[in-house]
């Protein structure tokens, strides 16, 4: 099996596990893949049901989003993934979802700070959010690329959903739900109106260090596909 037929069964696979865990919803979200050495990315295609979803529907786009193989039409959203691809050498996959509690503090303009140990280890040292712009405008796109050079693992797409990223999709797929754990803890939190209290600056810097080691090797990886 060649790499790309690979790359779409796995999209094809990590939807139907985000669909299964309820991160996906109708055809909400859109869950990408970079291709190595290719200079390209495999996506989800535009308004498609994840349950009918085959590996001959997903699409492969080239970072100026050029069709390169698929006969569907690649998600709006792609020029957001592509963002990330060109932008985070250590990205290997982008989960888009507009998950339930995470949106929740989409609306309130909350980010989140650090708030568990596993969050800064993962995530990065808060989950900020990115302003609102609409979908597929090149606004979105330039608030998300000055956003996102701070290598956190998840953002928060103001009353829109989120961003998560990984170096690989399983990876990904479980800073979603760090994300999703996180935002429903501090929306609780949030309810008492007493006050949140966070991990110490220092475990949160060493937390944040180890992340940072992680995707120095997988950008020292990538340099050397180049
Ligand atoms: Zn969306």
């Amino acid at each position: 099996m060649d790499q790309l037929e690979m790359h779409r069964q796995q999209i094809v696979a990590a939807c139907r596990d985000l669909v299964e865990r309820g991160y996906l919803m109708a055809t909400g979200g859109n869950v990408s893949l970079r291709v190595p050495e290719q200079n390209s990315f495999a996506i989800t295609p535009s308004n498609y049901d994840y349950a009918k979803m085959t590996p001959d529907d997903v699409c492969i786009l080239d970072l100026d989003l050029n069709q390169l193989a698929g006969q569907r039409t690649p998600s709006i959203e792609s020029n957001l993934h592509a963002t990330v691809y060109q932008t985070r050498p250590d990205v290997g996959a982008v989960v888009h979802t507009h998950q339930v509690y995470a949106s929740a503090l989409a609306l309130i303009n909350a980010p989140i700070p650090a708030l568990f140990d596993e969050q800064a280890r993962f995530l990065g040292r808060s989950v900020e959010i990115i302003p609102y712009a609409p979908s597929g405008t090149g606004f979105l796109k330039k608030n998300i690329a000055r956003r996102i050079k701070n290598r956190h693992n998840a953002y928060i797409l103001q009353n829109h959903g989120v961003l998560c990223f990984g170096p690989d999709m399983e990876q990904a797929i479980h800073n979603v739900e760090i994300l999703e754990k996180c935002s429903l803890a501090y929306l609780l939190a949030l309810c008492t109106e007493r006050k949140v209290t966070k991990i110490p600056l220092v475990v949160r810097e060493i937390a944040f260090n180890k992340l940072r080691q992680d995707q120095k090797k997988v950008e020292r990886r990538e340099e050397e596909n180049r």
